[in-house]
């Protein structure tokens, strides 16, 4: 799992590399496909429950699982992108939202407290802590900060499938939940909104967007449980240069 999240560490800093504007979110599917491919890994996403692309590419008040396509990226546009990668059997998954060029204060401060929140979240994933402390602290920060967190997505256990037990939601009770165990892995991504919790499913049946209109943003790592604390299997080795990618 570790090198899978190394593969996808490294996609993420590519696509990132690459969302700048007059691309497609397709154009940046194909980029993704192409270097997961060479580098040995499957595409996760691709035909999982007949998702047809590599990466899920929300742009704006999109939330997650966007279908890539013809949408063409602007200057000021936040796109979230979500990569999932199988490498001999195993699976990795993380999602960044990058900002494009020149973006609003609101705008920037909900990219900053996204990434906060999830690394309050991975601060919690150690053995003997439960599953609710991992969401209360994500809560906490997005909340505190004036934002909102999506209620009807969730974080999830990852390994020998895309999605496993336990859930982890990005909100909830200190203590509550699944205790947590050396050994055990989770995707962990705080999906929030500067404006309302309320989203819905697009037509496409997939892409799900924020009711009001509001910005959404969206990080997420894929987290080792060992006996001395969460290590995080999706870190990146060098910050992409249009987002926020730590
Ligand atoms: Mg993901």
């Amino acid at each position: 799992m570790a090198r899978a999240g190394e593969l996808v560490a490294d996609t993420l800093a590519l696509v990132g590399e690459h969302v700048q504007p007059g691309i497609t979110t397709g154009e940046l599917d194909r980029i993704a496909e192409e270097y997961i491919r060479d580098h040995g890994g499957v595409p996760t996403s691709k035909g999982y429950r007949g998702f047809p692309a590599a990466t899920c590419i929300s742009p704006n008040a999109m939330v997650v699982h966007g279908i890539p396509g013809e949408h063409r990226v602007e200057e000021g546009d936040l796109i979230s992108v979500d990569v999932g990668i199988t490498l001999d059997g195993l699976i990795a998954d993380s999602a960044a939202t990058f900002a494009v060029g020149e973006i609003g204060a609101e705008a920037r401060r909900l990219l900053e407290v996204c990434q906060e929140a999830r690394d309050a979240g991975i601060s919690q994933a150690r053995p003997g802590n439960h599953v609710g402390d991992i969401s209360h602290a994500v809560q906490t920060v997005v909340e505190g900060a004036g934002f909102s967190v999506v209620r009807s997505l969730v974080g999830h256990g990852v390994g020998r499938s895309y999605h496993e037990d336990p859930q982890v939601p990005n909100f909830g009770g200190p203590g509550r939940g699944a205790l947590l165990q050396p050994g055990m892995t989770l995707a962990i991504e705080p999906m929030i909104t500067a404006g309302g919790p309320e989203v819905y499913l697009h037509e496409d049946e997939w892409s799900i967007s924020t009711q009001d209109g509001s910005l959404a943003a969206h990080f997420e790592h894929t987290v080792a449980i060992l006996e001395d604390g969460p290590r995080v299997l999706t870190l990146a080795k060098t910050p992409a240069k249009a987002g926020l990618v730590p």
